[in-house]
């Protein structure tokens, strides 16, 4: 064969075989980092089955996207391990009809496993190139139902209150109080809280009746939450 003809074909032939790897992998990933270590929520499974996390990653990164482990995404920041994001979807118990915030857009991957759940996703990112880079992503993905918000997280998002969830994927000292506010009543909310240089714990924050139930679940190693500088 001619050496255009075989470079052709290998064009035509490589992406979906490509994409195949990457659908085993993410399969595998499914199986051995997530059902194996106790997620069951359906919802959860199936979004983590389907959601193409090497395309959340730098393409240095891309091969390593179904890892068990964190992956750099720029800025200082990383995309958490595939079990977290997992555990912290399953955590929230979300459902369709569902309203969700995120504190912490990073790459976008947590929110577009939310987004596959529930109607509404809110995600607001401190670093502004993260934040364009994800709202540029999200509209390539056609993932309509997510808003990416530029600013600081600390004062949630009153104006779509109250929030079925809340998910901070940054460890800060304490817990909010905006956010804890902005939780609809039988609401959940999951975030790493403690120092920022070390391992903190991740906590389930319940509202029940008007009453705040707060849960110590698992160490974690998160990003710092940071504040805009007045
Ligand atoms: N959920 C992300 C993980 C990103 S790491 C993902 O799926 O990729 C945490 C992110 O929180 C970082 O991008 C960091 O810039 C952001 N962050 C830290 N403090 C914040 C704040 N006060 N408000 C909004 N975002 C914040």
């Amino acid at each position: 064969m001619k050496p255009l003809i075989i470079l052709l074909l290998t064009l035509w032939i490589a992406p979906p075989v490509i994409s195949q790897n990457y659908g085993a992998l993410r399969n595998n990933m499914v199986r051995t980092q997530l059902e194996t270590r106790g997620i069951n929520h359906r919802a959860t499974l199936e979004a983590m089955s389907k959601v193409e996390r090497h395309l959340f990653v730098p393409s240095a990164y891309q091969k390593h996207a179904y890892d068990d482990a964190p992956l750099p995404i720029g800025y200082d920041q990383t995309i958490s391990q595939p079990y977290i994001v997992a555990y912290m979807t399953q955590l929230l118990a979300p459902k369709a009809g569902d309203r969700v915030l995120e504190i912490g857009t990073g790459s976008g991957y947590q929110a577009a496993i939310l987004a596959e759940i529930v109607d509404e996703v809110y995600t607001i990112e401190i670093v502004k190139e993260l934040g364009e880079r994800s709202k540029k992503l999200m509209g390539k993905l056609g993932y309509d139902n997510v808003e990416v918000i530029i600013g600081d997280g600390y004062k949630g998002l009153a104006a779509k209150a109250p929030f079925d969830g809340i998910i901070v994927t940054a460890a800060a000292e304490e817990i909010p109080p905006p956010l804890i506010e902005q939780l609809r009543d039988g609401g959940k909310m999951v975030m790493p809280v403690g120092p920022s240089a070390s391992v903190q714990t991740l906590m389930l924050v319940e509202k029940q009746d008007g009453k705040i139930i707060k849960t110590n679940l698992t160490p974690v190693r998160f990003v710092p939450f940071t504040r805009q500088k007045k």
